[in-house]
Parts: C-alpha cells; sequence; structure tokens
C-alpha cells in the first residue's frame, strides 16, 4: 500500500491555504483539517460565554467545556462547536477580531496542538494554519509556505465575504488581515514563520488549477520518496 504523508500549509491570512489544502485533500483522499476553524470556534465559545480570557483559570476551565470536531461532506467541512454546526458563525467580522488575540494564550495553543496531533496520528492528513511546519508537525513530509501579495489576499477575501452576503467595506478587510498577520507573527508561543525545511509557494498569479498541479507533483514526490 502506497505510504501515507502528512502536508502541512501554513501561510498569512487569506493567502489561499484552505483551498490549495481542500483539493490537495481530495486529491490524495486524504482528510483536510482546517487548524484555524479550532482557534476561531475557540474565540466562538469564549465570546458567547462572556469568557475572561486574561484570566488563566477562567480559560482552563473554558477550554475543558469545549469539543470541536469536524463533520466531512460531499460538499464542504463542518465544524461543530458542542455538538453545533458553528460553520458561518466563526467567519463573522467579529469573531476575526478576537482570534489573533485568543490564538496568543499558550493554554489554548496547547489544547489545539494536543487535538491536531491527535487527527493527524495516523497520517494522510492535509493540515493548514500558521504553525503547522513548525511546532504541530515539524515531522510533516511535505510543508509548504503559501504567500500571495496582500493586494491580491484582500481582494479574494472581500469578495469572498461579499459573496456571502456580509457587508464590510475593503478597507475594513484589509485591517484585519493585516492586524492579524502582525499579531500571528509576532506572538511569543509559536508564531507564524517559515519552517526551515518548508516549499515556499507564491500563488498571486496562478490559478487555482496550476497551484494544485504543482502541489500535487510534490505530494507524489513526497509519498513515492
Ligand atoms: O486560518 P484562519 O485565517 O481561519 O485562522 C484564524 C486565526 O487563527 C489566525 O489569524 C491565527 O490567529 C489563528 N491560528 C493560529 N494557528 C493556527 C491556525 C490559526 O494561531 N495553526
Amino acid at each position: 500500500m502506497e505510504k501515507k504523508i502528512i502536508v502541512a500549509i501554513d501561510g498569512h491570512s487569506s493567502c489561499g491555504k484552505s483551498t490549495l489544502a481542500r483539493d490537495l485533500a481530495r486529491g490524495l483522499s486524504y482528510a483536510y483539517i482546517d487548524s484555524g476553524a479550532m482557534y476561531r470556534a475557540v474565540t466562538l465559545y469564549f465570546l458567547e460565554n462572556g469568557v475572561d480570557w486574561n484570566d488563566p483559570s477562567t480559560v482552563g476551565q473554558a477550554l475543558q467545556r469545549i469539543r470541536i470536531e469536524f463533520q466531512v461532506s460531499e460538499a464542504q467541512n463542518q465544524t461543530l462547536l458542542n455538538g453545533v454546526i458553528v460553520e458561518d458563525a466563526i467567519r463573522s467580522m467579529r469573531v476575526s477580531e478576537y482570534v489573533s488575540p485568543v490564538s496568543t494564550i499558550s493554554a489554548v495553543r496547547r489544547a489545539m496542538v494536543a487535538q491536531q496531533q491527535d487527527l493527524g496520528r495516523k497520517r494522510g492528513v492535509v493540515m493548514d494554519g500558521r504553525d503547522i511546519g513548525t511546532v504541530v508537525f515539524p515531522d510533516a513530509e511535505l510543508k509548504i509556505f503559501l504567500t500571495a501579495s496582500t493586494e491580491e489576499r484582500v481582494r479574494r477575501r472581500y469578495s469572498e465575504l461579499s459573496a456571502k452576503g456580509i457587508h464590510i467595506t475593503e478597507e475594513e478587510v484589509r485591517a484585519n488581515l493585516l492586524d492579524r498577520d502582525r499579531i500571528d507573527s509576532t506572538r511569543e508561543d509559536s508564531p507564524l514563520k517559515q519552517a526551515s525545511d518548508a516549499r515556499i509557494l507564491d500563488n498571486t498569479f496562478l490559478s487555482r488549477e496550476e497551484q494544485y498541479s504543482m502541489v500535487m507533483k510534490w505530494a507524489l514526490e513526497a509519498i513515492r520518496s
């Protein structure tokens, strides 16, 4: 039987990590895990339950009450928070505003990383995030650091939100992206950075199909090596 590998995809906000990860997971018949959705679900729980995340003991108790699962269907992956589908709620601007500060908390990261490592125990997963190749799976057989120009990232995110009927200006989208990039790259615990053995892929001028075929080639090489 063919060897199963882990593909780790990291990069800044809205550079198309989840599109690439999903395409690749489908092509390889692997599981796709959106680690950002897990941090978003924690943030949603904290906001909905008025959790004071500056208080370590409150955070510790809250984390014990949080259960995150993924429901995989033909159409899309759904994120469940304590048994309830929260796929739309975790993509709201309110969650986007607070997710990076929440993701700086080490107790939150420890809990999420443990779950992510467990999900990848049997390999055969494509996971995207900020610290997958550096912290979660430093032994991933294929690591990709995805990038795209800020203008292109803002354009993509703006059209994605507009298509969902979310009313927001391009300026607000830009401010949120840059703010998250800054917090994610400068936090003390597991900052976003390129793993030394990651392949860099700038997809600013690549179509979805072009980036998919490049990465699929790398994945097949890693599987066969
Ligand atoms: O991937 P997405 O943009 O949905 O992630 C939302 C936020 O979750 C990021 O801006 C970052 O603060 C946090 N995150 C993280 N580590 C990951 C994935 C996401 O800190 N592995």
